[in-house]
């Protein structure tokens, strides 16, 4: 059975003091409510080694919001899946909408950093998502296989380490979020594509997790479509009643 998942990006907030305090309060109130469903937190690097302490007695994940395309080497200012792992981050996100606008990320990129991750037995977290533009063209299925063609590149068993984040992009940080029914069409055809390339096994396997807005008063709907597993929380992930109010909506 694919597991129930709500993982929160903290993007770039949070000083390290903030981001300890933050930890605290989460490992304080959070009450693991089945084994099924996971709770995730993504801080920036530098409190990574510090917030691996404070969740070690927790039953809370911890996750990375990037990681270099290489292992090791001349790379000055970046982070390797391979120090990720070392400090026990299991998860990481791939193509965050951010980074590929910000940062030009592209398909041949983000395919290394997938390989990377699991090379290192960090879980990828792949983002997708189509612009507004392509929204209102109708364009958007052929976008986002187009962004899934990276996760081909993984074998199987690969692959089946990744966790799919739809994330539309008109959606972000904008207080506007996608229908549950148009999450749940979206969702559908990703896993679709799935079984198309990996099995139906592997794709009913596969948790699709919506982001894109959600807070409390949305994510009960959301979750409660058939083909989303939860969801990958921006801004509401920064206060912790409302980031365990969506969880406890799984
Ligand atoms: C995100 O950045 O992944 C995200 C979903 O942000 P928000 O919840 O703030 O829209």
């Amino acid at each position: 059975m694919r597991k129930k998942i709500v993982a929160g990006n903290w993007k770039m907030n949070n000083n390290f003091q903030e981001g300890i305090d933050l930890s605290n309060d989460l490992v304080s109130k959070y009450k693991k409510s089945d084994k099924n469903k996971e709770l995730i937190i993504l801080p920036p690097f530098i409190h990574l080694t510090s917030v691996a302490e404070k969740l070690s007695n927790s039953k809370i994940h911890l996750g990375a919001q990037n990681c270099h395309t290489e292992g090791r080497g001349a790379y000055t200012g970046e982070v390797s899946a391979r120090m990720l792992d070392s400090v026990g981050v299991r998860y990481c996100l791939v193509g965050h909408s951010e980074r590929r606008a910000n940062f030009f990320e592209d398909n041949n990129e983000l395919k290394k950093k997938c390989k990377q991750l699991v090379s290192n037995y960090i879980n990828p977290i792949f983002c997708c998502g189509e612009l507004l533009r392509d929204r209102k063209y109708g364009s958007y299925f052929e976008v986002i296989e187009d962004q899934l063609e990276v996760l081909w590149s993984l074998s199987k068993t690969d692959f089946e380490k990744v966790i799919v984040a739809y994330e539309p992009v008109w959606a972000i940080g904008t207080g506007e979020t996608a229908s549950a029914d148009q999450a749940q069409e979206i969702h559908k055809f990703i896993r679709r594509k799935i079984s198309d390339e990996f099995g139906s096994e592997t794709a009913e396997n596969t948790s699709i997790l919506y982001g894109g807005s959600c807070k409390p008063s949305n994510a009960v709907e959301l979750f409660f479509k058939p083909d989303v597993d939860g969801g990958l929380i921006g801004g509401a992930a920064l206060n912790t009643v409302d980031f365990l109010a969506i969880y406890n909506a799984l």
